[in-house]
């Protein structure tokens, strides 16, 4: 079984809900025999995860995360990296540390490094412009991303065309996206991910930050039976993110399947109403949901 429950569903500025960064969870046998999954994955960890991570492992299911009233940061096997902005990478620098200094001894392997994943470009700027600032030093000595994580830089040069493993049977294929450009698209790089199971014809969609870019996308959404998509509601000229307006104009049978998230904190007023019927819904933080149950 594969699930993805969502930290917080807010986008860059919310502060009703927690940034949009997702824990996935893999199981050999479902959840419900289990106290904690076989392996597991965060889909970013922003400036609000920490707090958010500390408050999902108080709820029922989630207790493998916790350390009396601390994060048990060794529990987070590995980590994907979407994109560089701070409310996707922003909670690293206190998990590196966190692994380094409080767990070092602890770790059941010795190490406290979790697996760090994206691509090859996005890990070099991810350190060398966000990351060297904070980390780049421990005690007197100098440090690398390697001295905080086992770090898996997937080649970028053929982005669309790589990805990694849970379990050896589900596959996260990663793909560009438009979110922003500097001369041409995709020119500054940005991730989402198309999960799909060995065996079975079923697929996810996982869309990180993006324009709204449906022609892009459409054959990982005809195939996906689940869909996350980022969405921002108030309009605006030029997005960075998919406006509702334009998410309203895919077609029904991809818009029933689809759930929304990095939505803005006015999600309860009235005019939002209509999402639950042409959509999925919004994503509802801290909920389980199923991507796989085999
Ligand atoms: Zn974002
Ligand atoms: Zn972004």
């Amino acid at each position: 079984m594969l699930t993805m429950t969502f930290l917080g569903v807010g986008g860059a500025f919310a502060k009703r809900n927690f940034q949009s960064n997702a824990l996935v969870e893999a199981w050999t046998v479902g959840p419900d025999a289990q106290a904690s999954p076989d392996d597991n994955l965060l889909i970013d960890f922003g400036s609000t995860g920490p707090l958010a991570l500390h408050q999902l492992k108080d709820v029922d299911g989630f207790h493998y995360l916790s350390d009396g009233a601390r994060i048990h940061f060794p529990a987070i096997k590995r980590v994907f990296i979407s994109h560089q902005h701070a409310d996707h990478i922003g909670g690293l620098e206190e998990m590196a540390f966190a692994n380094r200094f409080l767990y070092a001894s602890t770790n059941d392997n010795g190490s406290c490094k979790p697996e760090l994943i994206s691509s090859t470009e996005i890990l070099k700027n991810l350190w060398e412009h966000s990351l060297k600032g904070g980390l780049g030093i421990l005690k007197d000595q100098p440090a690398t991303l390697d001295d905080y994580f086992d770090v898996n830089a997937l080649a970028h040069d053929n982005v669309d065309a790589c990805g990694f493993d849970l379990l050896d049977k589900y596959r996260f294929s990663i793909f560009s996206t438009d979110h922003l450009c500097l001369d041409h698209k995709y020119d500054w790089p940005s991730l989402g991910l198309f999960i799909t199971q060995d065996g079975s014809s079923e697929s996810a969609f996982f869309s990180g930050d993006t324009k709204y870019d449906f022609e892009a996308y459409e054959s990982m959404l005809q195939r996906s039976k689940i869909i996350f998509h980022d969405v921002q509601l108030h309009e605006q000229p030029d997005p960075v993110h998919a406006l509702l307006s334009q998410m309203q104009e895919m077609p029904q049978a991809i818009r029933q399947k689809t759930f929304l998230y990095h939505y803005d904190d006015t999600w309860d007023a009235p005019q939002y109403n209509c999402v639950d019927e042409q959509f999925a819904g919004f994503v509802k933080p801290h909920r389980r949901y199923v991507i796989f149950d085999g």
